[in-house]
């Protein structure tokens, strides 16, 4: 016989709140990562990241070309023969590679024939 007097450690409708809350949750972690993995330009993983496109506001900003002869010296001036993205001290990546990334365009790979006027000699 159960003493009445006693209230039962969990009751049903606890059990019942609990369970609810639980799957709320899953439900909502679900969600978050399938809008995470369907986000736009969201890179699948192994995929490789866009090249800068030269008319990107922050390409531009820095005067950045795919082709470092093409930079227009009057409007760099401190731009120096022999200076492109292969031998910058920003530029990532791995050696051969003809477009890297670069410590200045996160997710974002820029031509190693290119320059900017953020060029910084390697060490
Ligand atoms: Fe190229 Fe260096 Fe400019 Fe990056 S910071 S775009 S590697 S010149």
């Amino acid at each position: 016989m159960q003493n009445s007097t006693v209230p039962p450690r969990f009751s049903r409708r606890e059990a019942l709140r609990t369970l609810i809350v639980a799957s709320g949750m899953t439900v909502a972690l679900l969600r978050q990562r399938a809008l995470s993995a369907a986000a736009p330009g969201a890179a699948a993983p192994g995929a490789q990241a866009p090249h800068l496109d030269v008319k990107d506001p922050a390409a531009v900003a820095v005067g950045y070309v795919e082709d470092a002869a093409q930079v227009d010296a009057k409007k760099f001036p401190a731009y120096s023969k022999g200076s492109n993205c292969a031998n910058c001290l920003q530029l990532q990546g791995a050696e051969g590679a003809s477009y890297r990334p670069c410590t200045l365009f996160p997710g974002k790979l820029v031509a190693t024939a290119g320059w900017c006027s953020a060029w910084t000699a390697e060490i």
